[in-house]
């Protein structure tokens, strides 16, 4: 199907961007996720026709994409409370954030003084956003998740896209210079449920974009 037949009108949550996770109020641990990706996906669909929510961790990028339609948080706790109350409305979601894996079990309420030579940090596992959204996700809702891997990648995206019941993954590699994070290219391929595999060329992430959302609309 032409791409802006099936996302026409469509309901859509793209998540985008890293995420902060606070140790005191002036202290975090974050990742170097642009949010280009996410950004670039969901200013594709919006372009389309499709009602997009964009959810966004703190990004400085120049963008097109309507600001009244961006929710800005900082945490992954923040992202999957705003995410899970558009679970039930939206048609699909499509995961682009780098959400952190971990988060500082403790957050001070005031700044950490320096007093020990060494000081030890514990953390807790955060929320899977797509995790949460395969679980309650219906027949007719498509999840699309991203495997950023170094390393295995067919076999961690596959076990991936089990675990979260995503329909499509988007896998990358970033073994080359220009491919995935911070960069304004990306390599990727696309994996089916049906294990149907795409190649694309590196491209910059406004085509990669564009390659992903057709690739929905023609393999649905
Ligand atoms: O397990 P991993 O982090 O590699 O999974 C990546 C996919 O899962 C991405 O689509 C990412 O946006 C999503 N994810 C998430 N919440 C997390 C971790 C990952 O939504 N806490």
């Amino acid at each position: 199907m032409k791409a802006k037949k099936f996302w026409s009108n469509k309901k859509v949550l793209v998540t985008a961007g890293p995420t902060k996770e606070y140790l005191d109020p002036v202290r975090f641990i974050t990742n170097e996720s642009s949010g280009k990706m996410g950004y670039a996906i969901a200013e594709e669909l919006n372009n389309l026709g499709a009602d997009v929510v964009l959810i966004s961790g703190p990004v400085q990028i120049q963008h097109s994409f309507p600001i009244d339609k961006i929710i800005h948080i900082n945490t992954a706790q923040e992202m999957l409370v705003e995410s899970q109350k558009l679970y039930a409305k939206i048609d699909t979601a499509i995961f682009a954030a780098a959400v952190a894996d971990y988060r500082p079990k403790i957050e001070e309420k005031q700044k950490i003084k320096k007093v020990e030579n060494e000081m030890q940090i514990t953390f807790v596992k955060n929320p899977d956003i797509a995790y949460e959204f395969g679980k309650v996700k219906n027949d007719k809702q498509l999840s699309i998740g991203f495997a950023l891997e170094t390393n295995n990648i067919l076999e961690n995206s596959t076990s991936k896209m089990t675990k979260k019941n995503f329909d499509f993954i988007v896998m990358n590699s970033p073994n080359e210079i220009g491919e995935g994070f911070g960069f304004d290219t990306n390599r990727i391929s696309i994996l089916t449920k049906m294990k149907k595999i795409e190649y694309f060329k590196l491209k910059d992430k406004k085509e990669v974009a564009k390659d992903i959302v057709q690739f929905v609309s023609q393999n649905t």
